[in-house]
């Protein structure tokens, strides 16, 4: 299923903007990622299944409730996380097997942004030292050229120079994620995987941060994950998107497929709660009750508890990912379709 279209294949039944949004080589592949967690004497996956391609210079937006995997498959693609299963293939590269120093190269290849944006700066440190890090880790010892970098890097990402003498504490939220975006381009990544980056910034400084972020990838030829649960962030900059829900897909399609033709129950109940989404002003419904917890999942398709339409099928078969159209998947036994109008 899904075997991917090989490049310069002319397809009949192409419709341009999906074949644009999925033009390109893949740099990442993922296939049946399984993250595992323990929690006292039990485990549970956290990450149960999940299919992801992002190609050279794509963005894919990964969405979905707190809770449903989105940071464990970020932390797992970045080879952060032990226990994982599946296969992980970046440039060619089989990278899930890589241990020790053999995932430095893969690592420099790929960069992280993480949600908070204080947190996740050393706070003694000076922010031209934070920048620096990763540059000395991969042995750049040369001072003089370190410094023209991250001299380089901050302007960049919009840091006046006099900040690179302060230390974390003394700048806003918005700086010190430029100062992390800065130390994940460090050394040059074609991926960046950014998880929540404005979720904990002001509304008029998620705009400045996203504004960074797309004017970056223009320059740099970036491709990114942006994980966000926020789809209405999500819709602004990226070219596909994934919906998750407690630890698998459930859709994912070119965004303005997905955002204007929402064929999974939950993708619809997501959308719903989006202000001036299509789907917000139909029948789709708000959400209602928990996420159930991923230790002990529902039978069949994991949405069912919460589906206004699920029937007895929808608890004895796990639905199958099917592709409604070319580059919409959908894993629901009754997607919604025919939403042309
Ligand atoms: P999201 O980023 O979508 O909010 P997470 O990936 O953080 O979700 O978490 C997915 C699930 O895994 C949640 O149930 C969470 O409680 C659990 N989890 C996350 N990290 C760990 C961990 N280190 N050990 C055990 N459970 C974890
Ligand atoms: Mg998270």
């Amino acid at each position: 299923m899904n075997a991917p279209v090989p490049i310069g294949t002319p397809t009949a039944t192409a419709q341009p903007p999906l074949v644009e949004a999925d033009s390109g080589a893949p740099l990442l592949r993922v296939r049946d990622l399984r993250v595992r967690y323990r929690t006292g004497r039990r485990s549970f996956e956290a990450v149960a299944g999940i299919d992801l391609t992002v190609r050279a210079g794509q963005t894919v937006g990964l969405v979905g409730e707190s809770g449903c995997g989105k940071s464990t498959v970020a932390r797992a693609i970045a080879r952060l996380e032990p226990g994982i299963s599946g296969e992980l293939t970046f440039d060619g590269q089989n990278v899930a097997a890589l241990r020790g120093r053999a995932l430095r190269p893969y690592r420099q290849r790929v960069g992280m942004v993480f949600q908070d944006p204080i947190a996740s700066l050393n706070p003694r440190r000076r922010i031209r030292d934070i920048i620096a890090t990763p540059l000395r880790l991969a042995g750049h010892d040369d001072s003089t050229a370190t410094a023209a970098r991250v001299a380089e890097l901050a302007d960049l990402v919009g840091l006046h120079p006099t900040q690179l003498d302060r230390r974390p504490h003394e700048l806003s939220g918005g700086q010190c994620q430029r100062v992390s975006i800065a130390r994940a381009l460090a050394r040059v990544p074609d991926l960046l995987l950014c998880d929540e980056v404005v979720s904990a910034l002001d509304v008029s400084i998620q705009a400045q941060v996203i504004n960074l972020l797309m004017d970056i990838r223009e320059q740099q030829g970036l491709a990114m994950v942006f994980i966000s649960h926020d789809l209405a962030v999500v819709r602004q900059l990226a070219d596909r998107v994934a919906v998750m829900y407690l630890g698998v897909l459930c859709e994912d399609a070119p965004v303005d497929e997905l955002y204007e033709r929402p064929a999974h129950p939950y993708t619809r109940a997501l959308l719903a709660s989006v202000p001036g989404e299509r789907a917000a002003k139909d029948d789709a419904g708000l959400l209602t009750g928990d996420l159930p917890s991923p230790l002990t999942p529902p039978s069949g398709c994991r949405f069912r508890t919460r589906c206004p339409i699920a029937d007895e099928l929808c608890a004895q078969e796990t639905p199958a990912p099917v592709e409604l159209r070319p580059g919409h998947r959908v894993a629901c036994h009754f997607p919604l379709t025919g939403r042309d109008d």
